[in-house]
């Protein structure tokens, strides 16, 4: 069987878009609003002569009301099923609650993390990657996943983990 590579993170922040990057092509559905829950989806990919399966993740947050628990689930059922996951936290809104719950189950899951600073379109959106080191998850790999910068480093970084 093929290693797995999970994408999560909170809707909205580009996982969607980050794997049609990897895929190179639009297969999985870019969303302009979340909230739309969706099963787990598996994609073969390749990178750099190695093939893998790559999991994008739908949207967690439902209502206000069960936004915890929902990302909690879905976060852990995820991470459970993977061999190395790619956590996507959007860089220009930073850091939320609900970012630092998924940093909690990530480290109970004691699975190797690459974390991507998403929507880094620009040299200026550098600044608010490096904010994220502050998660403790190791050095921020900013990206544009709707432009491609950096997503060829943070792959390297994830074949190094999976
Ligand atoms: P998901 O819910 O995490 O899967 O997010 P989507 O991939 O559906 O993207 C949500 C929105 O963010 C869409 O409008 C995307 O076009 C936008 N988006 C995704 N990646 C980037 C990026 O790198 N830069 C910018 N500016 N927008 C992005
Ligand atoms: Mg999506």
């Amino acid at each position: 069987p093929l290693p797995v590579l999970a994408i999560i993170g909170r809707p909205n922040v580009g996982k969607s878009t980050l794997v049609n990057r990897v895929l190179g092509r639009r297969e999985a559905v870019v969303e302009d609003k979340p909230g739309v829950t969706r099963d787990r989806v598996t994609y073969p990919a390749e990178w750099a002569g190695r093939d893998f399966n790559l999991v994008d993740t739908g949207g967690w947050e439902v209502d206000v009301a069960g936004i915890e628990s929902k990302v909690a689930v879905q976060a852990e059922v995820a991470i459970a099923l993977a061999d190395a996951v790619v956590f996507v936290v959007d860089a220009t809104v930073g850091a939320t609650a609900t970012d630092e719950r998924v940093v909690e189950l990530l480290r109970r899951a004691g699975k190797p993390v690459v974390l991507a600073a998403n929507k880094v379109d620009g040299p200026s959106g550098e600044a608010d990657a490096a904010y994220l080191w502050s998660l403790g998850l190791g050095e921020p790999h900013p990206i544009s996943a709707l432009h491609g910068r950096g997503v060829g480093d943070l792959l390297d970084a994830a074949m190094r983990a999976l």
